[in-house]
């Protein structure tokens, strides 16, 4: 049976086999690794553009883990961790459409976790921009994701186009995808072997597109893609240097990229007292990628 390791170890471990990836060595790890950047300090500059009235004081069904102040990272099996991987079948295709279109072609109609038979329609890869600078990482899809195939397409959906174009960007520009591309019954958060399982063609879909910046969304997109075991609030506010795990990118060039932690649209939707704070996340994103701010009349 797998055993859990202990936290600390894991981030010990994550950080080494960081260590071996500078050096060129790849193909032994399956998990994220991250290096927390120096804090980013951020002050918000007038009103988030998103803090729509009709976005406010609804309420969501998804759990957030961001008050979890003791949740636990997804357990890996430390079987798995030095387990030799294979070249991935687009290892070498630099076009990140094509490079996309093998990896949704290795998905194929995934029964590789429980998730498959617990009442998914249909698998939700991601949409968007191939070759996005900026990408949105979620947690699953909800029921109206499930439904019509597309990640965030339903109330919270409709938040995170409002934060977008508030970035003065479109939903066309940018690249959104979740840790698990099917719906947890219920909306549940997804346990930690679904996202073990799922989150390798995440990380696949983040080295093809090869994106200047991830935003992950609430405290499992974070916690899956850094390996790091602290609260949402702990985690936000900071940049983070993030490659993929297990992936080698095509582009030898690219140098990964910078990783930013806010709040699930879900929950804003749930506490819009924290709009602000997630604009203070954007803005820092922004800042980086030298976006302008849209008003919100505009
Ligand atoms: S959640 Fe991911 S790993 Fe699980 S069945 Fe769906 S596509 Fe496969």
């Amino acid at each position: 049976m797998p055993r859990t390791l202990d936290p600390a170890l894991r981030r010990a471990l994550a950080e080494r086999v960081r260590y071996y990836n500078e050096l060129g060595i790849y193909d032994f790890y399956q998990r994220g690794t991250a290096v927390r950047e120096s804090a980013v300090s951020t002050a918000a500059a007038g009103i988030a553009p998103f803090l729509a009235p009709s976005t406010a004081l609804q309420s969501e069904t998804r759990e957030e883990m961001a008050a979890r102040k003791s949740a636990v990272v997804a357990p890996v099996a430390d079987e798995s961790i030095f387990e030799t991987q294979a070249p991935k079948p687009e290892f070498g295709v630099a076009d990140p459409v094509a490079a996309l279109k093998i990896i949704r072609e290795d998905l194929g109609e995934c029964t590789r976790c429980k998730l498959h038979k617990q009442g998914r329609k249909q698998i939700v890869f991601g949409v968007g921009n191939p070759r996005a600078e900026l990408m949105f990482v979620g947690e699953g899809p909800g029921a109206d994701e499930d439904a019509q195939g597309e990640p965030f397409v339903g109330r919270a959906g409709q938040l995170l186009n409002n934060m977008i174009k508030a970035m003065g960007l479109q939903r066309e520009d940018v690249y959104i995808a979740n840790v698990v591309k099917c719906r947890p019954p219920g909306n549940r958060t997804p346990e930690p072997d679904e996202c073990d399982t799922c989150s390798p063609f995440l990380m696949r879909q983040i080295a093809a597109i090869k994106p200047k910046v991830v935003v992950a969304l609430g405290a499992t997109a974070a916690k899956n893609l850094l390996a790091m075991n602290s609260s949402l609030g702990e985690l936000r506010g900071h940049f983070y240097d993030f490659k993929p795990a297990g992936v080698r990118s095509n582009d030898p060039a690219w140098p990964g990229a910078r990783l930013a932690v806010t709040y699930h649209p879900a929950y804003l939707l749930r506490d819009p007292r924290q709009k602000g704070e997630a604009w203070k996340d954007l803005q820092m994103v922004m800042k980086y990628l030298g976006l302008k701010a849209q008003k919100p009349d505009a």
